[in-house]
């Protein structure tokens, strides 16, 4: 087997338990003869297999009761939509953070619904920084706060949930849910692609609360309506059934892992070590001020920029696999999901070592 080390950002690496496991149920489903995505969503084996993944996502992440988890299809840019159609129903206001591209998305689509307020902007200090909370300006009403605790391009990340008077709070949460414990209870909702710490791309997580379920303005489709999904147990229309079971395989491997306490450890020693290499170096650089820096995603730069191609090549050839940066910001970008071992920053830190002696 020649399973390389993925930094990819997205879909990103998955256990290799969960793809043998996968694997070994590919033609038959214990016993029955065919496969997942073989069967019918209504089948008793499938209804077992979301069942399943529902109560260990649950027990995971200490879901309360009043939530509904929903896996639902289109994405987290889907949920961009969502989001403002399901919950502006009140004031038609919402405020929204902007820490780097994607909330900006967010923000982009949310503006076609209703009023969105800025109560802050990173895009002046290039998604670096961010004014303390003390200087962000809320809106007298709004029918929710949005923001994106983890940045997958930028590696902009927010620690502490912000205490913000403007409720529900809302997050995107795709590139950092499960990567670590999380208070669910004090967030209205929480969204995120499945495609970088649950499962494949084409399954999405929507964690909403049950008092949010009825105040969706008047033309949200059917297939993002909150509500009905709820109502439908995901199940209003045909779900992305193998990406729920896979997922289902993701979260008994956190379990049988020893949970997100585990992961958040794991991580955080992963995304030390990183940091350290790349700041004791003086040949590599990450932008992003330190106390906003991502454990998931670490961009940096090489001090000479033309060396790029020849760090990415060199990468590929040790088995360090994905380590170009967004098209947008251009450097390199190691993701550290929790699939992503140890072993794999070690070789990297080794790689870059190396690289810096024979270039820097
Ligand atoms: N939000 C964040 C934080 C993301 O990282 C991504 C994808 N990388 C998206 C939204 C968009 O997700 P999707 O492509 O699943 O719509």
């Amino acid at each position: 087997m020649s399973r390389r080390y993925n930094f990819c950002a997205g879909p990103a690496a998955l256990p290799t338990e969960v793809l043998e496991q996968a694997q070994q149920d590919l033609l038959d489903w214990q016993g029955r003869g065919l496969s997942v995505m073989e069967m019918s969503h209504r089948s008793d084996e499938f209804q077992g297999i979301a069942r399943q993944a529902q109560e260990d996502l649950c027990e995971l992440l200490s879901i309360p009761d009043q939530y509904h988890c929903l896996f639902v299809q289109g994405g987290a840019t889907a949920q961009f939509s969502a989001v403002p159609l399901n919950l502006m129903g009140l004031t038609g206001k919402a405020d929204y953070l902007n820490t780097g591209l994607w909330s900006s998305k967010a923000i982009e689509e949310a503006r076609r619904f209703g009023e969105v307020n800025l109560v802050a902007d990173g895009q002046p200090a290039s998604y670096c920084s961010l004014a303390p909370i003390e200087q962000w300006r809320f809106s007298e009403a709004a029918d929710y706060f949005h923001y994106t605790p983890n940045e997958t391009i930028g590696g902009f990340e927010l620690n502490e949930i912000p205490e913000v008077p403007s409720a529900p709070l809302v997050a995107d949460m795709s590139s950092t849910l499960l990567s670590r414990p999380l208070d669910v209870s004090r967030f209205g909702l929480i969204y995120a692609g499945a495609q970088k710490n649950i499962g494949p791309a084409g399954l999405t997580l929507v964690l909403v609360r049950e008092d949010l379920l009825d105040r969706a303005l008047a033309v949200v489709p059917r297939t993002l309506h909150y509500r009905l999904i709820a109502d439908h147990h995901s199940m209003l229309n045909t779900p992305p059934t193998y990406g729920w079971y896979l997922a289902g395989l993701v979260f008994q491997w956190l379990k049988r892992e020893g949970g997100l306490g585990v992961m958040a450890e794991r991580n955080r020693r992963k995304a030390d070590k990183l940091y350290a290499a790349i700041d004791g170096s003086g040949f590599y650089a990450n932008p992003v001020e330190p106390q906003y820096r991502s454990r998931m995603n670490v961009p940096f730069t090489l001090a000479d920029g033309t060396l790029n191609d020849a760090f990415l090549e060199g990468a590929e050839e040790s088995g360090l696999l994905n380590l170009r940066g967004h098209r947008s910001v251009g450097g390199m970008r190691a993701s550290l999901y929790n699939a992503v071992p140890e072993a794999a920053v070690d070789a990297l830190v080794g790689y870059m070592n190396e690289f810096e002696r024979r270039y820097g």
